[in-house]
């Protein structure tokens, strides 16, 4: 554990959301997708499990990666950005199986909002622990998806095992040739 449990997995389910594309199956294919994905991720508070809703957090990819990438500077001007936008009330909330932990909007804000202020408060704990290399783009060379680090040695350099593999697979051709 780098950063306490749910930190860990705000980071995790803000790097999938921000990798993910439209088609079904992924975390932003479908509204079922959407739902299936936040109850994988005991994720709490409104859901209205529509397409104007899945559109919306569609649309914080962009936004959501630039702040995953950003510098530390960078990410903390950012961060207190989205704060000030959600107008962030810090409150302890307890829900599925997280013990207390933080919230700093309400509950029934629309999910976009909620997506945008929880990474935000992941990204408290990355800065305040000075923890940015944990976030890079992914090591293949076809691929710029987002790699959170998570691992004690910090040797993830892979946004997923295809990637990891393909690499592999790629590294030991180019031996065979030469
Ligand atoms: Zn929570
Ligand atoms: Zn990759």
């Amino acid at each position: 554990m780098v950063f306490t449990d749910d930190t860990d997995a705000a980071l995790q389910t803000t790097v999938l959301l921000t990798n993910s594309t439209d088609e079904p199956g992924q975390p932003l294919g479908t509204v079922e997708d959407l739902s299936a994905f936040l109850a994988e991720w005991a994720y709490t508070g409104r859901h209205d499990a529509t397409p104007e809703e899945l559109d919306a957090v569609r649309g914080l990819r962009p936004r959501l990666r630039e702040l995953l990438l950003a510098d530390r500077d960078g990410a903390a001007a950012i961060v207190n950005e989205m704060l000030a936008e959600a107008r962030a009330l810090p409150q302890l909330q307890r829900h599925h199986h997280w013990d207390w932990h933080l919230h700093a909007v309400d509950p029934d804000r629309p999910l976009d909002e909620r997506v945008v202020v929880e990474t935000a408060m992941a990204m408290v704990d990355v800065i305040r622990a000075d923890e940015m290399g944990r976030l890079d783009t992914c090591a293949a060379d076809d691929c710029d998806d987002v790699v959170l680090d998570l691992s004690r040695n910090r040797s993830r350099r892979y946004c997923s095992t295809t990637c990891g593999n393909r690499e592999a697979v790629a590294a030991y051709r180019a031996r065979q040739r030469s």
